[in-house]
């Protein structure tokens, strides 16, 4: 029995021997070779974040062409740091991507970059780097900061007239009363803007206001200094598989002749420079077919040696299916899909939805935890934007009015195309000549100017709703009249004149007599009424200016000369669109619509989120004020005296007024005009240009203008299949057989 329970109790021994033994090396595997293994998870753990990225929407017209898509697309780049053989890499993969083969090794084998050390150097400091630059191991750049303007405000001083805040609010293009604070304010000045470009500087000088000041932001000149790596020595290691290194140091001795560059600033680091030297990341290709990028995908799996360094990214990038039809009214998105400028920038928030996140717990091995709850919000994705414009529509008022800009020799043209029925913009259109800068903003929405004699309607329908005169109501023209110390004329002396003839003709004298009978109360409230002196809401602040009138007396009122002129245009600023939804009360029964761009918004899945409400327009003047009032203005096409015959066209009844004015106060620059609407017994499209600057030609409204409206109006009529005018036919069908 001893015997056996020796044996067992030796045989038991051994094995635990042999387990500890197993333990002990196993621990020693675990815990001192590789360590990072097993380190615990419930220690060390963080969350890590995957965006979720929101799908920008499309804009579409009210037809559903697509005028701005995002589209998969597939960039190709590459880590040259990770790259073996630029050349072999280069070779495979220049003939899927069509590049020289010796532009992708270049770009490939492209392992060092220049590093901007320090912008805005002093001439000391460049003195001293004169040695490093003689040896190219620095390179300087001089640019200049652009010039800019600022504006001061002195507010013990600036006490302006409403209407001079007004003006000057919308030179600023913010709301008047956003400049209420600054009245009267202690300070010795405050700066108001520092950003102001030329154009709006002088434009706040020439309402000479006091309490202002524009001051020129000097351009300054600048000096950068830049590390040249292809000069400088940099030292590259071979790593044990006789690859090029990612890391590489710079000559100590290159780095001691820096110091006189960090005078006045902090030294950075230098391992962080030479960080910055290693070119990490080059774009092959950008923004290629989705097709592409997966053919170099399946070459990548094929030679992962080759073109070890080499991916393939997945990305949007905004489209515009339509080519050139309203681009620049669309306007353009950075690389990140934002809106800079156009409908891009008005329907940016819509379109672009909220990214969504995924957060989840990882191990300190980057591993999922999965016993954890893992956060999701999903994106909300952009809306898809209905527009009420019709490319169609656009194209032929693009054409028309760069046709015009170009054989007038204008700076600049604009059109307004909508239905006066419900308020819907069919164009904007925005053409600027070569030698003028393409503007910023939609010009349609952004530019208040004079309107001149395409105000003479409003302020008839205006005095016809007031009671102040008929239609036949008899007055006389004698060619100039005295108001206050003013001498005003007329184009010419038109003798005996009815209010319906003073359209006809535009006579400023009725129009005068007119606006003096009124007065400036009722002319405010009428231009308030129709909305000329407010924001249609098109555009956001900033986008869209406001109308105003300028120039008035110490006590805010207009001088006597100012009621008279304003009733035929002048001394009164206001925008296309503001001019458009005013003409559509007279055109749709003395109802004023609100004007819109947005049909509808919908989800990608097409279910409709918003929908413009039918508008039956706000009542303005009486059915017979608007009737009486367009027969007029279908008389200065269609009668023989008329001013706007060059507007007349076979095909369809044209209605219409023209305008000419010389800006006042801004820019002295001649800006001409005409409204035209047809057919003119049931107005189905209305259609308001503006050239500024004609240089050619008669430089009136009727014929810089009439004949590229008539020439819109025909186009688009017989494109939404309005039937045209019956045709005189040459030979009357009864006169064949006599
Ligand atoms: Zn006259």
């Amino acid at each position: 029995m001893d015997a056996y329970y020796q044996t067992r109790t030796a045989l038991l021994a051994r094995c635990f021997l042999g387990l500890a033994g197993v333990v002990l090396l196993r621990l020693t595997w675990m815990q001192v070779l590789h360590p990072e293994r097993y380190e615990n998870p419930t220690r060390i753990r963080y969350h890590r974040e995957h965006k979720l990225a929101a799908q920008k929407g499309e804009l579409l017209d009210r037809e559903g062409r697509c005028l701005a898509r995002c589209e998969l697309v597939a960039s190709i780049a590459a880590n040259p740091q990770q790259v073996v053989d630029a050349a072999a890499a280069a070779k495979l993969l220049a003939p899927l991507l069509r590049v020289p083969q010796s532009d992708l090794t270049a770009a490939l084998g492209r392992r060092w970059r220049q590093v901007l050390l320090r912008r805005d150097v002093t001439a000391a400091v460049v003195q001293q780097l004169q040695p490093l630059v003689d040896r190219k191991v620095l390179r300087l750049e001089r640019s200049t900061v652009a010039s800019s303007f600022s504006l001061y405000v002195f507010g013990q001083q600036f006490l302006p007239s409403p209407a001079d805040r007004q003006a000057l609010a919308v030179v600023l293009g913010c709301q008047p009363d956003e400049l209420d604070r600054l009245s009267g304010l202690p300070a010795t000045a405050v700066r108001l803007r520092s950003d102001l470009d030329a154009e709006s500087a002088k434009r706040v000088q020439q309402l000479g206001l006091t309490g202002l000041l524009v001051q020129q932001n000097p351009g300054r000149a600048v000096v950068s200094v830049w590390l040249q790596p292809s000069a400088a020595q940099i030292i590259q290691t071979p790593n044990r598989e006789g690859v090029m290194t990612p890391w590489a140091t710079l000559d100590p001795a290159v780095w001691a002749d820096l110091t006189p560059l960090w005078q006045g600033a902090e030294v950075p680091d230098k391992g962080g420079v030479e960080a910055r030297l290693r070119a990490p990341f080059v774009y092959l290709q950008r923004e290629v077919a989705i097709e592409l990028g997966d053919a170099v995908t399946a070459l990548i799996q094929q030679h992962p040696q080759e073109l070890a360094g080499v991916s393939v990214h997945r990305e949007y990038a905004r489209r515009y299916p339509q080519g050139e039809v309203a681009r620049g009214l669309l306007g353009r998105c950075d690389v990140d899909e934002h809106g800079l400028s156009g409908l891009e920038q008005i329907f940016n928030q819509i379109l672009s939805g909220v990214d969504g996140y995924r957060k989840v717990t990882v191990s300190a091995l980057g591993r999922p935890i999965l016993q954890e709850r893992e956060e999701l919000v999903p994106a909300v994705h952009g809306k898809l934007v209905e527009l009420t414009l019709d490319s169609v529509i656009q194209h032929y008022g693009e054409q028309a009015v760069e046709a015009a800009v170009k054989e007038f020799d204008a700076d600049w043209g604009l059109a307004v195309v909508c239905n006066p029925r419900n308020g819907e913009v069919l164009a904007l259109v925005d053409v600027a000549s070569a030698k003028y800068d393409v503007p910023r903003n939609i010009r349609c929405l952004a530019t208040a100017y004079e309107p001149g004699s395409i105000m003479k309607p409003l302020v008839v329908a205006s005095a016809l709703e007031a009671g102040y005169c008929e239609a036949h109501s008899g007055y006389y023209c004698g060619g100039r009249r005295k108001v206050g110390s003013a001498s005003l004329n007329c184009i010419k002396q038109h003798g005996p004149e009815s209010v319906a003839d003073a359209v006809r003709d535009s006579c400023n004298m009725v129009l005068i007599e007119l606006g003096l009978g009124l007065g400036e109360d009722r002319l405010r409230h009428w231009f308030k009424k129709l909305g000329l002196l407010s924001r249609t809401g098109l555009g956001q602040a900033g986008q869209e200016a406001c109308g105003g009138v300028f120039e008035h007396t110490e006590d805010g009122h207009w001088t006597p000369q100012k009621v008279a002129t304003v009733s035929y245009g002048k001394g009164i600023q206001t925008t296309a669109v503001a001019l458009c939804r005013a003409y559509s009360a007279l055109l749709n029964g003395g109802r004023m619509p609100e004007l819109h761009l947005v049909r509808r918004l919908r989800e990608r899945d097409g279910t409709v989120v918003v929908e413009h409400p039918a508008d039956q327009g706000t009542p303005v003047f009486s059915a017979a004020t608007a009737r009486a009032v367009s027969e007029m203005m279908h008389q200065v096409v269609a009668d023989r005296e008329g001013t706007g015959q060059l507007a007349r066209s076979s095909l369809y009844d044209i209605g219409g007024k023209t305008g000419t004015s010389v800006e006042y106060r801004t820019h002295g620059q001649r800006i001409v005009s005409f409204v035209g609407y047809a057919p003119a017994k049931d107005p189905q499209l209305l259609v308001l240009m503006s050239v500024c600057e004609p240089r050619e030609g008669a430089r009136m409204g009727a014929s810089t203008c009439g004949p590229a409206v008539r020439q819109i109006l025909e186009q688009s009529l017989q494109y939404l299949n309005v039937p045209p005018l019956p045709q005189a036919p040459s030979s009357a069908p009864g006169e064949a057989t006599p």
